[in-house]
């Protein structure tokens, strides 16, 4: 089951205020499922395909990338630049991750986008570094 929600966010790069649609996922199969749009069964049949902070490919099976999100506590989709779904383990995840996750795919709703998947990926993962770090530096000197 998938809650839907809405977060009215304003912001000084744009006009005004504006709606980001949030859908967040109860189990990381169903949002797996959602993002691939098709089931787990036929999701551990597949190989994916990764790149390293050095640009390099490697390939990996569904098991381990499966694994690797359960680790890492959240996971998370832009839809139709529109749209943040997502899924997050309250009790598992290092909060840094999800604020990362979740500003990446912010990233991925903000203008200007790149027609190169790749270039559209490490423009999000720009904003994922750039949240991270923030909250990092605000844990250090004990913001909160
Ligand atoms: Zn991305």
């Amino acid at each position: 089951m998938a809650f839907h929600f809405k977060w009215k966010h304003v912001s000084s790069s744009v006009d005004g205020e504006y709606v980001i649609k949030l859908i967040r996922y109860d189990t990381l199969d169903e949002i797996l499922e959602k993002h691939y749009g098709c089931s787990i069964a036929d999701l551990k049949k597949s190989r994916h395909f990764g790149f390293d902070g050095n640009n390099m490919e490697w390939e990996f099976t569904f098991e381990e990338m499966y694994e690797n999100i359960q680790i890492m506590g959240c996971y998370g989709m832009a839809v139709n630049k529109e749209e943040i779904h997502f899924w997050v383990d309250v009790n598992g995840v290092d909060p840094s991750d999800f604020i990362g996750m979740i500003a990446h795919e912010k990233g991925h709703l903000t203008r200007p986008f790149k027609r190169d998947p790749m270039k559209e990926e490490f423009k999000a993962e720009r904003y994922g570094d750039a949240a991270s770090f923030a909250f990092c530096i605000a844990k250090e000197i004990e913001l909160f």
